[in-house]
């Protein structure tokens, strides 16, 4: 067994006194991949929020490494986990500038500029993450795909244990899609970093993931976890997202895959 990294202890989550899901557990063990799977509005987005901070949980703990997170003064805490949600926005800056941010949790008291020791891991990671060609592009002027990866960047310059990242291939093309995907793997197999990933699209994350998490809107918590295998079955993805699935296998890896078919919607003539 890999050391444990996250421990998610009977968390509720919510906003003011709405609670959104209750009693999650799970844990994310060191370069372990973690994907959290749900429908829309299930409260992915919120349970990732709480476990990087930006929302105090409603009950339940959060541990890094044993510590509850609560207790861990937030630049310390920033050094060990760093986060990318979705749509992350900054005007007038440059690529590297905007990558120069995660390096914030560094600064020494009264340090106002960056040292050498910044630049290199800077552009160290913008290298990994094939944008250092983008480094005095304005930020808000590259692509989506391309804003992902420096986001990644971003995070990574923080030299964290954990990734927290929230649906980074929505509205990118496969091509994109696949390099996000296999960045995030080479930072689990060569830096050892754990990551915990919000991905709707139930294939990829059959085919990069540990562990699988699914969380049901009905239930408000954690449905079913573990291997693909066991989480990715005709039952609990008809009886999570109420829709008819078919489900194969990779042809290659063998990992489950789910398909659609199409089906007739009726009209019936006498309406309107
Ligand atoms: P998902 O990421 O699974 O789509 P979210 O975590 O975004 O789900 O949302 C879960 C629920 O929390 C939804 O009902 C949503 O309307 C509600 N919600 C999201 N953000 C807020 C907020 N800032 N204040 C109150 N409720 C919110």
């Amino acid at each position: 067994m890999s050391e444990t990294i996250l421990e998610l202890n009977g968390l509720c989550i919510g906003y003011n006194r709405a609670k959104i899901l209750n009693n999650i557990n799970f844990n994310a063990g060191r370069a372990e991949i973690v994907s959290i799977l749900g429908p829309n509005g299930s409260g992915k987005t919120t349970l990732l929020k709480t476990i990087a901070g930006a929302i105090d949980p409603m009950g339940g703990k959060i541990l890094l490494q044993d510590r509850n997170t609560q207790d861990i003064p937030l630049k310390d805490l920033s050094r060990k986990m760093a986060v990318v949600m979705q749509f992350e926005q900054a005007a007038h800056m440059t690529v590297e500038e905007y990558v120069m941010m995660g390096r914030l949790p560094f600064f020494k008291s009264f340090q106002f500029f960056e040292t050498q020791k910044d630049r290199d891991m800077v552009d160290k990671y913008l290298e990994l993450t094939d944008t250092l060609g983008l480094k005095d592009l304005p930020f808000n002027q590259i692509s989506g795909g391309e804003r992902q990866l420096v986001s990644i960047a971003r995070a990574l310059v923080q030299e964290p244990m954990l990734l927290l990242l929230d649906e980074p291939t929505s509205h990118l093309d496969i091509g994109h899609q696949k390099q996000i995907l296999d960045l995030i793997h080479t930072l689990k197999e060569h830096l050892n970093i754990s990551v915990v990933i919000v991905l709707h699209d139930l294939n990829l994350a059959s085919e990069y993931s540990d562990t699988l998490v699914m969380i049901d809107a009905e239930s408000r918590t954690v449905f079913a976890q573990g291997t693909s295998e066991k989480v990715m079955t005709k039952e609990i993805i008809q009886q999570v997202y109420h829709t008819d699935v078919l489900m194969m296998k990779h042809p290659i890896t063998d990992r489950p895959a789910v398909f659609l078919s199409r089906q007739k919607k009726r009209i019936d003539k006498n309406q309107g």
